[in-house]
């Protein structure tokens, strides 16, 4: 099983794949926690290309290819590998955070992405998908608090130099796209506190494993 998570800066997802995987490795399920951009060798060096702030004159194809190259490697490394032995995938951003990214708000053209997508991917898809929805004002402050507290590393802060309007807009965009699949997607509000998020998506988890 491939279960992705998406959503703003700040949404909580990194901790509630923590919460999620504890949860199923008690029901018996083998986890795999991973993340995009950086669950390989290669694709560590890669986040560390994409995130340096010293590289904002990247030309944003230069950037779709680097999120590409990263995907191509964790899936192939890590992802299907994984899949084949039966484990559970808790996958942290993966093909949505690129058509919303680079493609909604950075403006490539999303039938590119998707193109490319189809080519390299052979369309893996995940099952499941899970939107950690909230207003970025409140998603932006939260990972200002944990810049502060040393949680997040100044390398994780590209969105520093992107605009209120542009986090409006990747919110935007992935509403729009968790419209277009409500098969995949369910939508969890993340504006709350931690404890209530993680209940919503066990909730959900179980009505879609244990139906
Ligand atoms: O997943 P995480 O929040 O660590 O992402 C690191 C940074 O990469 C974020 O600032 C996010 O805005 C950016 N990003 C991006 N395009 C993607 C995925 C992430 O600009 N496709
Ligand atoms: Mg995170």
């Amino acid at each position: 099983m491939f279960i992705t998570f998406e959503g703003t800066e700040g949404a909580g997802k990194t901790t509630q794949i923590r919460h999620i995987s504890e949860f199923l490795q008690n029901k018996g399920y083998h986890c795999v926690m991973t993340r995009e951009p950086g669950s390989t060798k290669i694709g560590k060096k890669i986040r560390t290309i994409l995130l340096d702030p010293d590289n904002n004159d990247m030309d944003s194809l230069t950037e779709l290819l680097l999120y590409m190259a990263d995907r191509v490697q964790h899936i192939n490394k890590v992802v299907i590998p994984s899949l084949s032995e039966g484990k559970t995938v808790l996958c942290d951003r993966y093909s949505d955070a690129t058509l919303v990214y680079q493609g909604f708000a950075r403006g490539i053209n999303i039938e590119l992405i998707k193109k490319l997508h189809r080519l390299i991917l052979d369309d893996l898809k995940p099952d499941m998908t899970f939107l950690l929805d909230l207003p970025p004002e409140i998603g932006l402050s939260r990972a200002w608090k944990q810049i502060e507290n040393g949680i997040r590393t100044k390398l994780e802060t590209r969105f520093e130099k992107e605009t209120l309007a542009f986090h409006k807009k990747v919110r935007e965009g992935y509403l729009a796209l968790a419209r277009l699949e409500p098969e995949r997607f369910r939508i969890i509000d993340a504006s709350v506190n931690e404890n209530q998020v993680q209940r919503e998506i066990i909730k959900n988890l179980s009505l879609f494993l244990f139906r």
